[in-house]
C-alpha cells in the first residue's frame, strides 16, 4: 500500500488529532519508545506490528490524558511507561526478556526535572511495574538506585505489587532464550553479538507548569550474565531530566550508552552549547555513539515541547503527541534521516 509521508516522513495515516494545548495555555508534550534493537522489516509481521503501533499509541495517550488534565509530568510518564510494562510486546514488566540463567530481571528509572531527584532500580524478579518501585525511591527514600532483593522488600514496604516470576514468562522470549544460548558457543555469555536480544520501554514529557521528566523500564538483554546490568537504571546514561534543558529515555546498548553517559550528554549539549534539542540529540546519538560502535536511540523533549527521537538501528518503536496536539507512531526511519519530529 502506497502510504503519503509528510515533510518528516511520518504516515500522515499515524497523524491524528489529540487536541492542542488551548490558546495561551502553556505546551504540553510526550514521547514514548518501545526500544530499538530488535526491529527488522524481515521480522515484524503485519499483525504484530499493527499491535505494537496500537500499544505506543495507547501509551502515549495515556501519558497526554494526565498533561490535558492538568497533571504532572512525573505522572504522565509513569502512566505511559505502565502501559508499556503491562503489554508483552515489549521487553519491560510483562514481556521482559530472560536472562543467561532463565530468569526475568527487571531494570528501572525515573527521573524529575524540576527538583533532579531521581529513583532506579535494578535487578527485580517479583515487581509487577518496576516503574513504581522506582518511583518509590525516588520519593520515599534517601537513596537514587537499590538493587535486587533489598529493592523488593523496600518494595513492599511501600505497597508496590509484587507477582510470582512466572507471571513475567511469555513463551516468545523462552525461545528468545534458547536461541541465544545455542549460538553463544565460546563466547560465555558476555558478547553474544549481533545475537543479542535487547530492547527497553521509556517516555519523557513536558507539563503545563514546564516541568520535565522522563522514565525508562527494561528486562535488560537475553544475554544478561553475572549480575550484569544496562544503562537504564543508570542516572544520566539510559534516563535524566532537567527542567533547564530536557529530558532523555534511551534504549540500546547499554555498555555503550553508560560509557557515552548518553542521556546527561545530550542535556549537557542542549544546556552548555545551546544547540536545539535535534542537534543535541543527533550529536550523540548519530555521531558520537556510532563512532563509538554504540547501537540504539533515545526519545527526548525540551522545555518548549520540542521532540527528538534518533535512533541509529534499523527502527525505533515510538510515538508522541506534540503541543499542537498532534499523535505520530512510528517504527521505522521513513526516510527521515534524523528521525526527529521537528
Ligand atoms: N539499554 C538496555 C540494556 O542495555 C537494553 C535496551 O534498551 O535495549 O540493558
Amino acid at each position: 500500500m502506497g502510504i503519503m509521508k509528510n515533510r518528516v516522513g511520518w504516515p500522515l495515516l499515524a497523524a491524528l488529532w489529540c487536541g492542542p494545548a488551548a490558546a495561551g495555555e502553556a505546551p504540553v508534550a510526550i514521547a514514548v519508545h518501545g526500544g530499538a534493537g530488535t526491529i527488522l522489516r524481515s521480522e515484524l509481521d503485519a499483525e504484530t506490528e499493527q499491535a505494537v503501533r496500537a500499544a505506543l499509541e495507547r501509551a502515549a495517550r495515556a501519558g497526554h490524558d494526565v498533561l490535558t488534565k492538568g497533571g504532572a509530568s512525573l505522572d504522565a510518564v509513569q502512566a505511559a511507561v505502565l502501559v508499556l510494562e503491562d503489554s508483552p510486546l515489549f521487553n519491560a514488566g510483562k514481556g521482559a526478556v530472560f536472562n543467561h540463567d532463565g530468569v526475568n530481571e527487571l531494570d528501572a528509572a525515573i527521573m524529575d526535572g524540576a527538583s533532579l531527584n531521581a529513583g532506579a532500580v535494578a535487578g527485580l524478579t517479583r515487581v509487577r511495574n518496576p516503574i513504581l518501585a522506582a518511583r518509590r525511591v525516588m520519593e520515599a527514600s534517601p537513596h537514587v538506585l537499590l538493587f535486587g532483593a533489598g529493592a523488593e522488600a523496600f518494595a513492599v514496604e511501600q505497597g508496590v505489587t509484587l507477582v510470582e516470576p512466572e507471571y513475567f514468562y511469555t513463551e516468545k522470549r523462552w525461545q528468545q532464550l534458547q536461541r541465544a544460548r545455542a549460538r553463544e558457543g565460546a563466547t560465555l555469555g558476555l558478547n553474544a553479538g549481533a545475537d543479542r536480544v535487547f530492547s527497553t520501554v521509556g517516555a519523557v514529557a513536558l507539563d503545563g507548569d514546564g516541568n520535565l521528566a522522563a522514565a525508562t523500564s527494561t528486562g535488560g538483554q537475553t544475554t544478561n550474565r553475572f549480575g550484569r546490568v544496562g544503562d537504564v537504571p543508570v542516572i544520566g546514561a539510559g534516563t535524566y531530566a532537567d527542567n533547564q534543558s530536557c529530558a532523555v529515555s534511551a534504549t540500546g546498548h547499554g555498555e555503550y550508552f553508560i560509557r557515552s553517559v548518553v542521556a546527561h550528554d545530550i542535556c549537557a549539549l542542549v544546556a552548555y552549547r545551546d544547540l536545539s534539542l535535534a542537534e543535541a540529540a543527533d550529536a550523540v546519538v548519530m555521531k558520537k555513539l556510532v563512532e563509538r560502535g554504540g547501537r540504539g536511540g533515545v526519545i527526548a523533549v525540551d522545555r518548549r515541547g520540542n521532540i527528538a527521537m534518533p535512533f541509529n538501528t534499523e527502527g525505533m518503536y515510538r510515538a508522541a503527541i506534540r503541543p499542537d496536539g498532534r499523535l505520530a507512531v512510528a517504527i521505522y526511519g521513513d526516510g527521515d534521516p534524523s528521525h526527529n519530529l521537528d
